[in-house]
């Protein structure tokens, strides 16, 4: 049993659905990708953080690698292309990085992976649509991504239901069924409103809604929620009419094309006054609507860095709730403790929609290991 169909319990579904003899059952209260995911950007950097050892190094590794034949595998299965792009260019404005970024650079290379940094001219070269007056360095790395996150779900999705995992939407989790065995408790069903349903293993990635789970199962692990806004921009044209256009980043905006004179644009990263009591922050921003300023912030840094911007047209504003552990390091991977069948795949933050194949394959491996 997998509760919750974001980006996190779907890639899990479809990686177990792999392996024979096993009966999947994904339940959401709302339909797929309706929550954090729904509003993310998709943009997966791997080669382009700072991050060089330890898990999350590793986490990010992963997912970069089975990324690769993960999509073309699921546009196979599915028949249709998934909007997605090759390659990030971040821009850097302050030469006190260039040093950092050196030996970044050095360091994937021993690694095996490609970081080219780009004097402003060659940036100019390859992207003549952006300002780089204030830039010192442009940091490409060809091996990053960005995937459209609902139409990855969506055909996560629609690719392991074809492998006979069920998905019955609209179903809100409200309790467990639990039993004791030896020292450990074990949970033997999922609860919904309508009815139980029975479990041996039950995987936690509901995204916020994991805070109120694992609180009924005793052992509550609390994620706040940081809200983001972004928006989609269309232009007359596109910036860059080639058939692979380049996601730009720019003090933290990222600029992603979709094709058509369309872009996303964004996003805002606002905390909330009282984290620790997530139930309230999470009602304290929906009963607001989010504050425009801060999204105009963001898109005037975008036109900052790509002044055409100036002339698109807003055809879209939106906002999410990134799930934010209190306590302990994003994403929260790992057996719910004091319970021998349940696992936590949840508390991605930022980073959902590109650690989700290693987080996919930490949950595999936990459910394969402990079956044999
Ligand atoms: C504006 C914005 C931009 C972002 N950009 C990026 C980006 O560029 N790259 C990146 O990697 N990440 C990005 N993120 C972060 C990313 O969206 C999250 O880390 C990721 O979506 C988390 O996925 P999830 O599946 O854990 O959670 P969610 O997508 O929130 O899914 C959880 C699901 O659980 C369901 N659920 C909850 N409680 C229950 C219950 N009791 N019963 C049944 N179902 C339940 C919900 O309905 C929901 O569908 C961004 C986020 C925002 C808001």
């Amino acid at each position: 049993m997998i509760v919750g169909c974001g980006v996190i319990g779907a890639t899990i579904a479809y990686e177990l659905s792999q392996s024979p003899d096993r009966a999947i059952t994904v339940l959401d209260r709302n339909l797929p990708a309706s929550g954090s995911t729904g509003a993310a950007l998709g943009v997966a950097m791997a080669v382009m953080s700072q991050k060089a050892k330890g898990r999350n190094w590793r986490l990010r590794e992963h997912s970069l690698g089975r990324y690769a034949t993960l999509l073309p595998e699921l546009e196979a299965a599915i028949g249709y292309p998934i909007q997605r792009n090759q390659g990030i260019l971040k821009l850097c404005f302050d030469p006190a990085d260039l040093p950092r970024w050196q030996s970044l650079q050095a360091i994937r290379q021993e690694q095996g992976y490609t970081l080219e940094l780009w004097t402003p001219e060659q940036i100019l070269e390859r992207c003549p649509y952006l300002d780089i007056s204030r830039a010192v360095v442009g940091v490409y790395s060809p091996q990053d991504i960005q995937v459209n996150p609902t139409e990855l779900t969506q055909a996560l999705v629609a690719a392991a239901r074809q492998r006979g995992v069920s998905f019955p939407f609209g179903e809100a989790v409200v309790g467990f069924e639990t039993a004791a065995s030896g020292d450990a408790t074990t949970c033997v069903g999922v609860q919904t409103a309508g009815q139980t349903f029975p479990a041996d293993t039950v995987i936690l990635a509901a995204g916020l809604g994991s805070t109120p789970l694992t609180a009924s199962l005793q052992q509550p692990t609390i994620l706040g929620p940081v809200l983001g806004q972004g928006l989609r921009l269309h232009l007359d044209h596109s910036l860059d009419p080639s058939a692979a256009p380049l996601v730009i980043n720019g003090n933290d905006i990222h600029l992603v094309p979709l094709g058509n004179g369309d872009y996303w644009i964004g996003a805002t990263v606002e905390f909330p006054a009282n984290p620790e009591d997530p139930e309230s922050a999470i009602a304290e921003f929906l009963a607001h609507p989010p504050d425009p300023t801060l999204l105009d912030t963001v898109l005037q840094g975008a036109i900052a860095y790509c002044p055409a911007l100036a002339q698109g047209n807003i055809t879209d504003r939106w906002f999410g709730l990134r799930p934010r552990p209190q306590g302990q390091a994003a994403p929260v991977l790992k057996p719910l403790e004091g319970y021998s069948n349940v696992m936590l795949a949840t508390g991605h933050y930022r980073n959902g929609v590109l650690l989700a194949p290693a987080t996919a394959a930490a949950v595999r491996d936990w459910v394969l290991g402990r079956a044999t």
